[in-house]
């Protein structure tokens, strides 16, 4: 039930974005494989990838100027970028780091090295990916065996509740807009409607019981989850007794 990382691969040689897809899909990632820069565009704005594995020589704009397009954006600024190249030469690896990238990877590779990068810079940039298990207050969220529970109590939750339930105590005490919520949770800002965000903070909180006040709606804004709204405990039998 967890979301596979969903890695953009722009590599225009078909042979080595197919086998580059062959071994992601075989490791638990969701590849999707573009020859271009234009088509690496209009994938970005469609779904936002969690991780972006960008050739240098493209036709068209080349990795570099890409890279410092998506570095340059509000939408994509944080999404790790791994650059692939056929050179090794110290001055390009530069410039790609320059560029923005995240870290560079020199053909040929191996699929091993290729993958423990990808999930280095997973765990750097986006680490509720690669992290399991998160608290927040008294509520506690498990990916790994999909648990929910507030005061050591289980909760049923659903799939997508669980997702967005995942990420907001991810980045708890934080405001997120509707628009961020379907990036970051359903990959898709566009063909969505933001109203479905409504639809599943409302069965959320219905799933999180007493412990539905830490889902805070701010005006105007968004969502945040916070420990701050957490329901106070009550008393167990003690304070009676001074009266
Ligand atoms: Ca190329």
């Amino acid at each position: 039930m967890r979301k596979l990382p969903r890695v953009l691969v722009v590599e225009d040689e078909p042979s080595i974005a197919e086998l580059i897809a062959v071994n992601l899909r075989h490791n638990g990632f969701a590849p999707t494989i573009v020859f271009d820069g234009a088509a690496a565009q209009r994938e970005v704005d469609a779904v936002l990838p969690d991780v972006i594995l960008l050739d240098w020589m493209l036709p068209g704009e080349s990795g570099a100027v890409l890279a410092r397009q998506w570095r340059k954006s509000e939408r994509t600024k944080t999404v790790p970028i791994l650059m692939l190249t056929a050179r090794s030469d110290e001055s390009d690896k530069v410039q790609g780091l320059d560029a923005g990238a995240d870290d560079y990877i020199t053909k040929p590779f191996s699929t091993q090295e290729l993958l423990a990068r990808i999930r280095a810079v997973l765990r750097r940039r986006a680490p509720e990916i690669v992290n399991d298990s998160v608290q927040v207050g008294d509520l506690t969220l498990d990916a790994a065996t999909y648990r929910v529970s507030f005061r050591g109590r289980e909760l049923k939750v659903g799939p997508t509740e669980f997702k967005l339930l995942h990420y907001l105590m991810k980045h708890a005490e934080r405001v997120h807009s509707r628009g961020t919520l379907l990036d970051k949770v359903w990959g898709d800002h566009v063909f969505i409607e933001e109203r479905t965000v409504d639809v599943h903070v409302k069965r959320l909180r219905e799933s999180l019981g007493e412990a539905s006040t830490m889902v805070e709606t701010v005006r105007g804004a968004g969502y945040r989850l916070t420990a701050l709204n957490s329901p106070a405990r009550t008393a167990q039998g003690s304070t009676l007794s001074a009266t």
